[in-house]
């Protein structure tokens, strides 16, 4: 089965309780015979393979949101996304982003904290309005993370702009802040600290 693309634009509605022996059934509950959706009374609810989209309605009383391990595709996550208005980024998909005073993401460094904490990572290039991870799983298979112990996993803000590295910032003035850890060389667990320390 193919990742569904894009929404089926032309659903031909039936009904899951239809008649039987001769008995109409009076039904509610509908399904398309093209995609697949259900729709109950006149809601859509789209249920397939790789989706449960309920028109971005909470889903409430859930016990465990299950994430994937390791994303199968280069530059993509599993996790809390949102999109955000993201002012600059020339480091592409993983970028750490510091949340600026107008509102704004911006790529972060940890040379002072006027560029920090982080608080998300670009999901996709450029800017304007992007999808940003805010806690997950992110994979990019440029990266070469060393996975292990004590402080050897842990993934920090680099002092240079908009990169991650595992060498804690140590000068005067430097944040600090451990964002996530090495889930594999190529995957980040992204939890970023709100607590983190300035280098005296
Ligand atoms: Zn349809």
């Amino acid at each position: 089965m193919a990742r569904e693309k894009e929404d089926c634009k032309n659903h031909k509605w039936i009904p899951l309780l239809g008649d039987n022996k001769g008995k109409s059934v009076p039904t509610a509950l509908f399904t398309c015979l093209r995609c697949g959706d259900l729709k109950v009374g006149t809601q859509t609810i789209k249920i397939s393979r790789y989706r449960l989209d309920m028109g971005e309605l909470p889903m409430n009383s859930i016990a465990g949101i299950k994430l994937m391990n390791e994303p199968t595709v280069d530059t993509t996550a599993s996790g809390l996304i949102i999109t955000a208005t993201v002012d600059t980024n020339a480091q592409g998909v993983g970028a750490p982003l510091f949340m600026a005073a107008n509102g704004h993401l911006n790529t972060a460094s940890a040379v002072s904290s006027a560029t920090t904490p982080c608080v998300a990572l670009a999901m996709d290039t450029g800017t304007g309005s992007k999808r940003v991870l805010l806690h997950g799983v992110l994979r990019v298979d440029a990266w070469n993370w060393t996975t292990g112990p004590g402080t050897s996993g842990l993934i920090y803000v680099s002092t240079s702009t908009g990169i991650l590295t595992q060498t804690r910032p140590s000068l005067t003035d430097e944040v600090i802040q451990p964002v996530g850890w090495a889930l594999s060389d190529d995957c980040i667990y992204f939890t970023p600290s709100m607590i983190y320390l300035t280098h005296v």
